[in-house]
């Protein structure tokens, strides 16, 4: 006999025969679930995004090195076959970028659609599929970048070759933009492109770039959160030198990396800062309805709630929001385990408040390192102002989602993270994080982790929807 732990006894037979039962379930559940997933995409549109897609998956633009050339070679290869005006730029060869435009005649805002060619580094063997197989498997397309962000960029392609094919006339031009070196930092990408070519910006007045997220719940969308200010990166690197040698006779001092570890420690004992922004409170409210109970009222009304034991209810990304966060990522020392390393090299991920100027934080982290150690900014910048919400673009957005999703809530986000954006917001141009997307929370967690997948139904419904969008905002409206 066996015991379930809820009382109940059952016989050999009888468990055998039940879970004979569970299995089956499983299996018929499982098949209807791909049959769906696999059904849905049969237009040719669909098949030639989920084709494009599986390709560009399988172009390993790994940051660092990047090898972005090869991302861009293969979407300007598209856009060339389509007729549409496009070109490799950027300084490095090897880390090219494609730009391509559909103009319009008009002297309206320009529509720039952006994402970034290059992915994070994806080690094969945390892997359960090759990482750039482009693998379509138990409904899933399975890849790096699947997430983060070959995905949007093909829905972004999708949407521009859609325009170029059915002639569309268009009110305002519309500019595709796939980049290099986001994933750190963005200077051999958009910044370099920024300072060196700027004539491809002209006229720009709203971009649609990565960033945003959305509440999915099992298939349905209840937020479509447009991401429209983000925390402000401060990255920096610990160096500590000393006396290297056998460590049989270690230095006194303890070397190199006792200073390092001293340091390291002094650093992330600093308080973090916390404050309840603007843009956060706004985004917070905007999202309460969608939430029940306790989390809901604190949403509603986070300055109420905000420094009181209460706010430890929200979800933990959230929280985030709240305050400063100082992550210690990369450590760096030593060969081997019998010699005192001469140098020793800690990360820290420091991510601000929105709005936040770094230089005070950075003047702080000095005074505590001490003397003996080099701090130095791997990435830093002025903050960036939020994009402003009563915009056309922000109105066409509500108007497709909500028509897409009749019962979900369009607001204006706040990410933790950090994107490409902030260099448009700092130019005063309208720049928005938004995500096509329906992703659930288990899937979601795989970006920048191994077995980075998106469903195909999702992925074929968000090109669909950025279709629609970009149709919307940008298509001639008749007179
Ligand atoms: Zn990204």
């Amino acid at each position: 006999m066996t015991q379930l732990g809820t009382g109940f006894r059952y016989t050999q037979r009888e468990m055998r025969l039940a879970l004979r039962l569970f299995l089956v379930v499983l299996t018929l559940a499982f098949a209807q679930n791909c049959r769906e997933a696999e059904a849905v995409s049969e237009s040719p549109f669909d098949k030639e995004a989920q084709a494009n897609f599986v390709e560009y998956l399988k172009i390993d633009t790994s940051n660092p090195p990047g090898n972005e050339t090869t991302g861009a070679r293969f979407l300007l290869d598209i856009l060339v076959k389509e007729g549409i005006e496009a070109k490799l730029v950027g300084p490095d060869k090897d880390r090219q970028s494609v730009w391509a435009r559909l103009p319009s005649g008009t002297k309206k805002p320009a529509l720039l659609l952006m994402h970034h060619i290059d992915v994070v580094p994806a080690p094969a063997k945390e892997w359960s599929v090759p990482p750039f197989s482009g693998e379509k498997v138990n409904g899933y397309f399975w890849g790096r970048g699947a997430l983060d962000i070959k995905s949007l960029g093909i829905a972004h392609l999708m949407a521009v070759v859609d325009l170029k094919r059915r002639a569309v006339p268009l009110d305002r031009d519309v500019i595709f933009l796939a980049v290099a070196d986001e994933e750190m930092g963005g200077r051999a990408g958009l910044a370099a492109l920024m300072e060196k070519s700027p004539e491809l910006f002209s006229g720009v007045g709203f971009v649609l770039n990565e960033g945003g997220a959305n509440v999915t719940v099992v298939d349905r969308i209840d937020y479509w959160g447009v991401e429209v200010d983000q925390k402000v990166p401060l990255w920096i690197r610990l160096t500590a030198k000393g006396e290297g040698g056998h460590s049989a006779t270690p230095p006194a001092d303890g070397g190199a990396t006792k200073r390092l570890v001293d340091a390291a420690h002094a650093v992330s004992a600093i308080p973090m800062r916390s404050e309840l922004h603007p843009s956060v409170e706004a985004f917070f409210k905007s999202m309460a309805s969608t939430k029940p109970g306790k989390r809901g009222r604190i949403l509603a009304d986070p300055r109420r709630y905000f420094g009181t034991p209460d706010i430890a209810e929200l979800p933990y990304g959230l929280q985030m929001l709240l305050r400063d966060t100082l992550a210690m990522t990369r450590l760096e020392a030593g060969t081997s385990t019998n010699a005192v390393p001469d140098i020793a090299t800690a990360d820290l991920d420091i991510r601000m408040i929105p709005g936040s100027d770094p230089a005070a934080l950075l003047t702080q982290i000095r005074q505590v390192a001490g003397p003996l150690v080099e701090v130095e900014v791997l990435l830093s910048g002025p903050p960036a102002p939020a994009s402003a919400v009563d915009t056309d673009l922000f109105a066409a957005l509500s108007r497709v989602l909500t028509t897409a999703s009749p019962n979900s809530k369009v607001g204006a986000m706040v990410t933790a993270g950090t994107t490409d954006s902030r260099y448009f917001r700092r130019r005063g141009i309208v720049a928005y994080g938004f995500s096509p997307f329906k992703i659930n929370y288990y899937d979601g967690a795989t970006v920048h982790g191994a077995d980075e997948r998106i469903r195909v139904r999702f992925f074929l419904e968000g090109v669909e929807l950025m279709r629609q969008i970009v149709s919307d905002f940008c298509a001639r409206k008749p007179a």
